[in-house]
This record gives C-alpha cells, sequence and structure tokens, in this order.
C-alpha cells in the first residue's frame, strides 16, 4: 500500500482563522525545468487534492498553500454539468499545466456563475473572454499550446488568476456577490 501523504487545507481569503491568506493574493513563483524534489511534490498534493474532490473542474497550488505557477484541470462531457454549462463544447482530459498563460482571442465576453474553493460561500456571475488561446508546460516539460472556447476557456482564465494573485470576486464589485447557497438551489454545483 502506497504511503498516504497528508495533505494541506484549502487557503481561504475570507476565514480569518486561515494564517497563510496572502499566498492568494502574490504572484506565483515561475516554475524552473526540470521540476525539483519540492515542485513535483506540490504537483503531487495537487493532484490528491483534486481528487478527492466530486465535480471540481480546477485547482491551482496558491489554493493550498504553495505559491508555484502550477495548476490543474479536467473537463470531461458530462450531461447534466452541460444542463447549466451551456457553454461546456472543448473538453480536456485531467492535467497538471505548468507556468500557464493566454491570451484574448476575441473582445467578446460572457458571464456565467463562478465560486471557489479558496471564496468561502460566496459565488458571482464573472464576465470572461470567450475565447482563447493558451500555453503551458508538461511537469517533464513539454510545451502544450491550443485554443479554448466557452466553459474552458472560463476555467483557464480563473485558474490562471490565481498564480496572479487574483481571485474571481475581483472581477465584480462587491454588491453582485452572493451566498453560494442561493447559487445551489439554482441548480449550480
Ligand atoms: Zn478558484
Amino acid at each position: 500500500m502506497p504511503f498516504k501523504e497528508e495533505l494541506p487545507n484549502y487557503v481561504v481569503i475570507n476565514d480569518p482563522f486561515c494564517e497563510n491568506r496572502d499566498v492568494l493574493r502574490k504572484p506565483a513563483e515561475e516554475v524552473t525545468f526540470p521540476l525539483d524534489g519540492a515542485t513535483l511534490k506540490i504537483a503531487r498534493h495537487l493532484e490528491s487534492k483534486f481528487d478527492q474532490e466530486e465535480n471540481c473542474a480546477g485547482l491551482a497550488a496558491p489554493q493550498i498553500g504553495y505559491s508555484k505557477r502550477m495548476i490543474i484541470l479536467e473537463v470531461i462531457d458530462d450531461e447534466d454539468i452541460k444542463k447549466f454549462r451551456i457553454d461546456l463544447t472543448d473538453t480536456l482530459p485531467k492535467s497538471i499545466w505548468v507556468n500557464p498563460t493566454w491570451t484574448a482571442l476575441t473582445d467578446e465576453k460572457t458571464s456565467d456563475w463562478e465560486a471557489c474553493f479558496s471564496v468561502g460561500e460566496v459565488a458571482g456571475s464573472i464576465p470572461r473572454f470567450t475565447e482563447i488561446s493558451y500555453e503551458a508546460w508538461t511537469l517533464t516539460g513539454e510545451k502544450i499550446e491550443g485554443r479554448a472556447k466557452g466553459f474552458l476557456a472560463r476555467l483557464i482564465q480563473h485558474e490562471t488568476d490565481h498564480i496572479n494573485g487574483k481571485l474571481f470576486i475581483d472581477h465584480i464589485p462587491e454588491e453582485k456577490w452572493v451566498p453560494r447557497g442561493e447559487l445551489r438551489q439554482k441548480g449550480e454545483r
């Protein structure tokens, strides 16, 4: 049986008892290749934490306390999710991206509901670019590039924000924040 590592807790910006909250507000460190043992451990923690969640589409290293430019993403073709994510067209198998960046391919933005493990009990309808191109690297240093539309584009923008010290709530005024419970009633997961 593999040795089970203890996983870090989520860093939550609006939890006053969370001591390392500033990790969410500073640009994360660039990852250099080849990855050292400590950075590979962060990748392992990111994936294990992601795997623990049901219906988790993405997570970024600062959310579990590591100031490193690493995110994990997965978008599956799921009929239940597509009921409320009507722009879920592009899918992505579970992937860890290192040093990701993106560029908008259009001026067009659409708003849709977002919530986040790092912002307790708040949700909001957040405008994001509808189509982007992206660039990132795998853990072994191979370059990844592509284009993304709709929900996948939204997810990449949300997760990349995390490694730039930004949160989804920064995109809308506070009076537009809504309690997450209200969103669940609307069928959001
Ligand atoms: Zn988030």
